[in-house]
């Protein structure tokens, strides 16, 4: 198997994957039905505790009440916290309101808030967690495919400020990520594919094998069978990895930006209007531009950068620039939109590029001049 221990018995499509950062160490558990074991899991870590679910208005309706009984039937109490549904939900303003609605069910540093949500509502409630009396722990259930790979994974927490996007935050590792696998089947397919660029991406950071695995057994990761957990998995793992060595960002951690650079660049420049473009298609599109220029300075070979487009192209991502909507830019304001990416250090660009697929390495001392003519080349 790939990454992640199955659980023994009738539970074998479950797997777990384990964080071991010493006294902030935690389990991740991945599979079909963790929704309704969650009451029991958090238990374990938390007997008898008061927990605060935060979630959103669209998960409420789909899946709070399944999490409420499981707490219930577990022991535990449960006040629920509905936030609206979107990015602007990341902000000072909810901050506040679930910061008080916290404080008034009485959570307590022994007790639990739990984040029942895509990432926005991880990010806002892990923040809230790290905030409220400096410091409660959290449990994440992730029910997004980009939670579940990413972002419930590493312990960044945080809001946007008017001045940018996760400007504010903490780092907070939860005690718990529980990952329904089967939660993943109400998602638009949009956003589903959105996650699985991410899920590519670990393939081409350092694992030749598990992109090799997601060539042959995509069609199953998106209709629900047993791949679907094992590359949920694989990717955890791998985020762990990479969060393990570098907990708080000061070096190998940035790998994960592989496609990021651009992908940032596109989403600036389409507006963050989720409408011509979500994060993972800016990835998508990103991470086949790190390769293909990656290419171009000879380091990859051009089968390599064909089969990573290939495959964003099967699964419906887009994987070249003029396939982004209404992106009405040239390769020098692509570029001023890469100089502005916090990923810019005293002038240089910093990029993830690729020896091949599964061989990504940081380079930061990316000549602009080059940048611009691959951009030229790309935009002919
Ligand atoms: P999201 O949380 O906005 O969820 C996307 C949409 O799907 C929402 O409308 C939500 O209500 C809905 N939804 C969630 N689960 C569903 C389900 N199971 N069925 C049907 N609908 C469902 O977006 P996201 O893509 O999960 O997360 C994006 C956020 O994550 C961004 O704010 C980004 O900054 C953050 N992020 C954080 C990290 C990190 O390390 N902390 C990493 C990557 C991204
Ligand atoms: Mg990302």
């Amino acid at each position: 198997t790939l990454g992640g221990a199955p659980e023994a018995g009738p539970e074998a499509a479950r797997r777990r994957v384990e964080v071991p950062l010493g006294s902030r160490a935690y389990s991740i558990h991945i599979g079909p039905g963790a929704l309704d074991t969650a009451g029991a899991e958090i238990a374990r870590i938390a007997k008898g505790a008061k927990c605060a679910i935060v979630t959103d208005a669209n998960v409420a309706a789909l899946y709070l009440d399944r999490v409420r009984l499981s707490l219930e039937g577990a022991g535990l109490a449960a006040a629920a916290i509905v936030c609206p549904p979107g990015e602007s939900t990341k902000s000072y303003a909810e901050f506040a309101r679930v910061c008080d609605a916290l404080i008034a069910a009485r959570i307590e540093r022994r007790d639990i808030v739990v984040a029942l949500g895509g990432g926005v509502i991880g990010d806002l409630a892990g923040f809230c967690a790290a905030s409220l009396r400096r410091g409660v722990r959290f449990v994440q259930i992730p029910t997004t495919l980009l939670s579940q790979v990413d972002s419930s994974v590493g312990g960044k927490t945080g809001i946007n400020s008017p001045h940018g996007k996760n400007l504010v935050g903490a780092f907070h590792q939860p005690s718990l990520v529980l990952a329904d696998s089967g939660v993943l089947d109400t998602l638009s397919p949009r956003e589903f594919r959105a996650g699985y660029a991410e899920v590519v991406k670990y393939g081409l950071i350092g694992d030749r094998g598990f992109f090799d695995f997601l060539e042959a057994r995509w069609r199953e990761v998106f209709s629900g069978g047993p791949a679907r957990a094992e590359a949920i998995a694989a990717s955890c793992a791998a985020k762990a990895r990479v969060v393990v060595a570098d907990e708080t960002e000061q070096g190998e951690r940035a790998l994960l930006n592989l496609g990021h650079t651009f992908g940032h660049a596109f989403e600036s420049l389409s507006h963050y209007d989720s409408a011509r473009l979500v994060h993972g298609e800016g990835v998508a599109v990103g991470m086949a531009c790190a390769f293909r220029f990656s290419r171009a300075l000879g380091l990859c070979s051009g089968q390599d950068a064909v089969r990573v487009e290939a495959h964003l192209a099967s699964v419906g991502l887009p994987s070249r620039i003029r396939h982004i909507p209404g992106l009405d830019a040239d390769a020098g304001a692509i570029l001023a939109a890469m100089r502005q990416d916090k990923k810019v250090e005293r002038g240089r660009l910093t990029f993830v590029l690729a020896r091949g697929i599964g061989e990504s390495f940081l380079a930061r001392d990316v000549d602009e001049a080059g940048v611009l003519a691959f951009l030229e080349q790309e935009l002919a």
